[in-house]
């Protein structure tokens, strides 16, 4: 998830719209016991805010997983907000920061990582379900 900035990027308080469809593959989401077979949809506002690059949108994508306790196959929807800024690389910013060089930014991280931190530990196909 590859995007160029360098629009944005020319002045402070630039912003656009975006909307990006890849297959989860290319993020490489990767799970236990959940297939990702549905592309991942990221609708965003980019923003540049001195440098900092504001990403405010949301992903949207569904996965095939199954049942904890009766073992049956499940197709889970999930739509997560994404509010995050992303730095210039530089030796000054923090360790764990997202971050963009030159004119573009890749998103991959942010994303797999928005969708990964959503996914319970275990899925019921309702609330009481008993074997
Ligand atoms: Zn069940």
């Amino acid at each position: 998830m590859y995007l160029d900035i360098e629009d944005i990027l020319r002045e402070s308080g630039r912003s656009k719209g975006i909307r990006v469809e890849t297959d989860p593959k290319e993020l490489n989401v990767v799970a236990d016991d959940c297939e990702f077979g549905q592309p991942i949809v990221l609708e965003a506002e980019l923003s540049n805010i001195n440098r900092i690059i504001r990403l405010k949108g949301r992903v949207e994508t569904a996965y095939e997983t199954f049942c904890a306790r009766c073992l049956k196959p499940l197709t889970q929807k999930i739509s997560v907000d994404i509010d995050e800024d992303i730095v210039e690389v530089s030796p000054s910013m923090r360790e764990d920061s997202y971050t963009y060089e030159g004119k573009s930014v890749v998103l991959d991280g942010v994303v797999s990582d928005a969708i990964l931190l959503r996914i319970p530990i275990r899925h019921l196909c309702k609330e009481n379900c008993v074997i």
